[in-house]
């Protein structure tokens, strides 16, 4: 895009199907109007035979870059001209940042899991149970195995998804990791430090029960929920009643959009700004 006066509108914006993803428009359109940028972040819908044209269109148009969701997340990479590293590890993206002319693919989800953990810890040397192993469970434990993990014990329902992702932190990442196939309640091992919510359990549903046996959380674990919607879940809420460092989905979700912006335009996006957004879009 050119710069014309004041009417400068660089354009990033989201490639999904179905959930068109309002709230997040919010809260990055609020951040660049609190920094002054005159830009637009605007939802795209783009079925999978029409994304290799789709991101052509944002090359040609000179979009500063795209976030994209499911089902685009693995199949976008073969439009792309390189990855980020964590994004070449998980074999996902879900952020397209324009550098110089290449478009390079990167993965924020995890990336701002971690930024909202900092808030409380350094997973560096951590003892970690993370309940999940799809999308978002990749993508933290990934961002968790780079940071220094000691060891990250994955509970997942199904077998196969979850030995999947053992196998890629114990081969790509040389971290100790294993997998129980989730039955029943899970108790936390004495010694876990962070234990961290990564499935979709609590999603729309306040009273959603995760299988964890409450009684094993200790004062001090820290217990983090990637549900943003709502964010006072049902774990959350357990954590906090046990004395655990609680933190909710929306940390994650404000700063993944912190990361993306970052890479976008290159500036500190102020956070409590997006959140606000977000909160205000959100109804909550
Ligand atoms: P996936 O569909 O890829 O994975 C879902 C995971 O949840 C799988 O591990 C699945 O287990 C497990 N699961 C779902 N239902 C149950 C159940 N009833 N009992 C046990 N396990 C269950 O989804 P994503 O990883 O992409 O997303 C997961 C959640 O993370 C979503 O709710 C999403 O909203 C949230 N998210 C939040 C973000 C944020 O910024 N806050 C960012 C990205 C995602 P199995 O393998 O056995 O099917």
């Amino acid at each position: 895009m050119s710069e014309q006066g004041n009417f400068l509108h660089e354009l990033v914006g989201s490639m999904s199907q179905g959930a068109a993803g309002n709230p997040t428009v919010a809260m990055i359109e609020a951040a660049f109007a609190h920094h002054g940028l005159h830009w637009r972040y605007i939802n795209m819908e783009v079925t999978p035979e029409d994304l290799g044209a789709a991101v052509r269109g944002a090359r040609a148009m000179g979009f500063r870059g795209f976030n994209c969701s499911l089902p685009h997340k693995v199949t976008v990479i073969q439009h792309l001209d390189g990855l980020g590293e964590s994004a070449a590890v998980m074999g996902a993206v879900n952020c397209v940042v324009r550098r110089g002319d290449q478009l390079i693919g990167e993965n924020t989800d995890g990336k701002g899991f971690l930024k909202s953990l900092a808030s409380v810890t350094d997973p560096k040397g951590k003892s970690v149970v993370l309940f999940g192993a799809g999308g978002a469970a990749r993508a933290i434990a990934v961002e968790l195995g780079l940071a220094g993990a000691k060891r990250i014990s994955v509970v997942n329902r199904s077998e196969p998804r979850g030995s999947e992702l053992v196998g890629l932190l114990r081969g790509k990442l040389r971290i100790e990791s294993e997998l129980t196939v989730w039955r029943g309640d899970y108790a936390v091992q004495m010694g876990t430090d962070i234990i961290i919510n990564a499935t979709s359990i609590g999603l729309y549903d306040a009273d959603a029960r995760l299988g964890l046996d409450v009684r094993s959380l200790l004062p001090g674990m820290v217990v983090a929920d990637v549900i943003g919607n709502p964010p006072r879940t049902r774990l959350i809420r357990d954590a906090k009643e046990r004395g655990c460092l609680a933190i909710d989905g929306l940390g994650m979700l404000v700063n993944q959009g912190v990361v993306g912006i970052h890479y976008w335009a290159n500036i500190e996006p102020d956070t409590a700004v997006m959140r606000k957004a977000l909160e205000d879009s959100l109804g909550l």
